[in-house]
């Protein structure tokens, strides 16, 4: 338990009367990465806002790192620094180019100097191919390479835990591969990474662990060979045979 990267246990979320996450419990270890699926409005986004508490829990026990971040003592900040998200619409400061997109969090919340900072961002910008956009604005971006920076940004901070909510969704199909490749760069160096993905083909090859969620509940799980290959729960089956 205290070596889990992440551990939930029994976590609940409701908005108002609407119960979003009804008991979800899942222990992460150090460079796991678990792909999770399921249908829209199954809570798959709430969990991973509630991870880094973007979304206060209802009921319920999240610890990072041994840090209980449900608990009101725990200096949330903190935790959240060490946790890199990634959104479907990447949400990079318009107003900003590139390299300014990358070092603001850090220097603002004095992690780094500004030179430190520059540093970081160009040895990031090289690792996504990028290395020649630094002065770019993200209108001048495509898609695919908008959302490189957006991983590179998180990166950042160096966090030791990545989340991803569906960070290939709104591209262009031919953008997702160059995607998916800096995820799965990632995910060999050992980061452990959370990842709300339609795409089974990255989850049957990256994921260590395949989690199914439907209706606020983990239905099923395992490995991508048990959960994609040989299904068990009939909703499992179901969802599949709509995505794949
Ligand atoms: P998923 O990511 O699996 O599609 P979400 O976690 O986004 O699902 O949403 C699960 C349910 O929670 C949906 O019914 C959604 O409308 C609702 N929901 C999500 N965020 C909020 C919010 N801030 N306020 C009210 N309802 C919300
Ligand atoms: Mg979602």
């Amino acid at each position: 338990m205290a070596d889990n990267k992440i551990h939930v246990t029994n976590l609940k979320k409701s908005f108002g009367k609407l119960e979003v996450l009804k008991d979800i419990s899942m222990d992460i270890t150090e460079g796991e990465v678990v792909v999770l699926l399921g249908p829209s409005g199954s809570g798959k986004s709430t969990f991973l806002r509630c991870l880094n508490q973007l979304e206060t829990a209802t009921a319920g026990q999240i610890l990072i790192d041994g840090y209980d971040v449900t608990d009101k003592h725990t200096d949330i900040n903190k935790v959240r620094q060490n946790i890199g998200m990634v959104f479907q619409h990447f949400n990079l400061f318009n107003h900003l180019n590139v390299m300014d997109n990358m070092t603001l969090a850090p220097v603002h919340l004095k992690v780094m100097t500004k030179d430190e900072a520059r540093k970081k961002a160009m040895e990031l910008l090289t690792r996504v191919g990028l290395a020649d956009k630094a002065e770019a604005f993200p209108s001048q971006l495509s898609g695919g390479q908008k959302q490189r920076v957006a991983i590179a940004r998180a990166l950042a901070m160096k966090p030791d835990i990545m989340l991803f909510d569906e960070p290939t969704s709104a591209l262009d199909p031919e953008m997702v591969g160059e995607v998916l490749a800096v995820m799965k760069e990632l995910a060999k160096e050992g980061m452990t990474m959370v990842v709300v993905t339609h795409e089974i083909g990255f989850a049957r090859e990256v994921a260590d662990r395949v989690v199914f969620m439907e209706g606020g509940y983990i239905v099923e799980q395992g490995t991508p060979e048990e959960v994609l290959a040989h299904p068990k729960e009939p909703r499992t089956i179901d969802f599949l045979s709509k995505v794949l």
